[in-house]
């Protein structure tokens, strides 16, 4: 018998009951309109979108296709919240609102993890226990701020940009607005927001989260819609500043779009993130990292640590353990808290990555996939694991966004370093050893934006998050970022 069906035949007696989260805990409404001035529009004023869950591929509620018009009103509401009210509040006034919204996101988590776990397709463990804390925890951080600004290091008295206008993608869509609106209220600005045209839901209920805690009117604005709806925010003349987070392409485009007029910009873009291990590496946390840092969210993760570094003198057996390790994944239901892997969030991402998945097999890497049984409906992809992966392939150039991980070896720090940093992205790496020194040299010389030490997909408000070179720039998170929201 093969080592794999050894491995399947063994776990094939490992039987887990289904744990259903509730759907009905998400008490959906058919139709939402936008929010813009404190309330909600009529649906049937706007063309629809529908948005599916990715699981079953059924509709879950149609939302409007925010139109330039939409996007004009937006942004004037927001100028008047920001000219009349928002920007002459004190910042103890502002944290109160942000320690409201943070409570009542803590009040109504577990409705908040069903819808995103519904609307994106991510496993309830991970929007339960990661994605929604994380979202109040980033509230709670800044409303700390909003009063302290001072002492922030960007001067004595320093001043909000105005008017954000702020773009945010489908794999993180409470927390992305969290780490968007969060930082840019606590220093005294006004938002528009425009979440993913496949994962509209969350920011809706966040917006019905804004109504309960007071927010001023006009104070955020939630636009949904595709495209042509961020495009039309980033062109709108009222902005005075961009914030986004996507493809490299789009973000691209928005930099060529800013680039002749005032408004400030910061982007967060994609990456092709180096997790590295020595030899001297404790074996079992480091298998568990690379399995969080490749199958954490499908490996819908910017930061995902997609290239594994393995050191040669023990690649076989890290590959060895890591092949057993993820024929364990469960994947299918994402609202079965057994549940590891959940769907790939729209048709659109899994033929992408069909088609790198295609090119790697066709470049001559060996490819393992897990043997589990994949539903019928909805969209999936079995975890999947590339090993020999040589460094001109495209599966180790190219961002796959999804549960492909591609193995590469090194004998010497020196080489690791010079094969982590043979790449246009420069978002996240990840370095496992035993010895401090090792891990502070390579470290230091790895161009990136987050390093890891013995852990990966570390998310904290304290801490800064943000990229260098094709990944984006600007930092979120922590003091570091208020500077994209005020004047310094
Ligand atoms: P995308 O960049 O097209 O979408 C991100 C956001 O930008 C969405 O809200 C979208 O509606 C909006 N948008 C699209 N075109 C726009 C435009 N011209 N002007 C303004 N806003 C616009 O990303 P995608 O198509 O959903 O995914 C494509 C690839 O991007 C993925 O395969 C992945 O590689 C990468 N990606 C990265 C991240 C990240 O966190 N860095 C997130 C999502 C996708
Ligand atoms: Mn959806």
């Amino acid at each position: 018998m093969t080592d794999q069906g050894l491995v399947s035949s063994q776990l094939g007696s490992l039987h887990y009951e289904p744990a259903l989260e509730s759907s009905s805990l998400a008490r959906l409404k058919p139709s939402y309109g936008l929010f813009i001035d404190g309330s909600f529009s009529d649906p049937g004023q706007h063309e629809n979108l529908v948005t599916l869950n990715p699981a079953t591929g059924e509709t879950l509620a149609t939302v409007a296709q925010g139109s330039v018009d939409d996007v004009d009103r937006a942004v004037k509401a927001a100028r008047r919240a920001y000219e009349n009210v928002w920007g002459k509040m004190s910042g103890a006034q502002r944290s109160k609102y942000l320690f409201r919204i943070a409570r009542i996101i803590q009040e109504r988590a577990r409705e908040l993890a069903v819808v995103e776990t519904l609307d994106n397709g991510k496993p309830i463990r991970e929007s339960r226990d990661i994605d929604i804390p994380l979202a109040a925890a980033y509230f709670f951080y800044y409303a700390g701020w909003a009063d302290k600004l001072e002492h922030a290091g960007f001067g004595p008295d320093p001043q909000p940009v105005g008017v954000a206008g702020q773009i945010i993608p489908w794999n993180f869509p409470l927390l992305m607005a969290a780490w968007k609106l969060a930082p840019a209220l606590a220093a005294g600005n006004t938002c528009v927001l425009k979440p993913a045209e496949t994962t509209p839901l969350s920011a809706l209920i966040l917006a019905e989260i804004l109504q309960q805690a007071g927010l001023p009117e006009g104070v955020v604005n939630i636009v949904t819609g595709d495209g042509s709806t961020g495009s039309a925010l980033v062109e709108h003349p009222g902005v005075d500043k961009i914030a986004f987070t996507g493809s490299t392409d789009v973000g691209r485009l928005i930099q060529q779009r800013v680039a002749s007029t005032p408004k400030r910009l910061t982007l967060e873009l994609g990456g092709k993130g180096a997790n590295i291990v020595f030899e001297d590496a404790p074996i079992d946390e480091m298998i568990e990292g690379i399995i969080d840092g490749i199958f954490f969210n499908q490996g819908h993760v910017c930061c995902a640590g997609s290239r594994l570094l393995v050191q040669e003198s023990v690649a076989e057996e890290v590959l060895r353990r890591l092949v057993r390790r993820v024929e364990q994944l469960r994947v299918g239901d994402p609202l079965d808290k057994n549940t590891d892997v959940g769907a790939i969030n729209s048709a659109e991402q899994l033929s992408r990555i069909e088609e790198l998945v295609a090119v790697g097999e066709g470049e001559g890497a060996t490819r393992y996939s897990s043997s589990c049984a994949l539903p019928s409906k909805g969209f999936w992809f079995a975890p999947t694991v590339f090993s020999n992966v040589a460094q001109s392939h495209r599966i180790a150039r190219d961002e796959i966004f999804g549960p492909v991980l591609s193995v590469l070896t090194f004998r010497t720090p020196e080489e690791v370093v010079a094969k982590a940093n043979n790449t246009k992205y420069g978002l996240a790496c990840g370095v496992w050893s035993e010895k401090g020194s090792r891990t502070l040299w390579v470290a230091e010389r790895l161009r990136a934006g987050v390093i890891w030490a013995n852990t990966y997909n570390r998310f904290d408000p304290t801490s800064p998050f943000g990229g260098m070179r094709e990944s984006g720039f600007g930092r979120e998170g922590g003091r570091h970022g208020l500077e994209a929201y005020l004047n310094v």
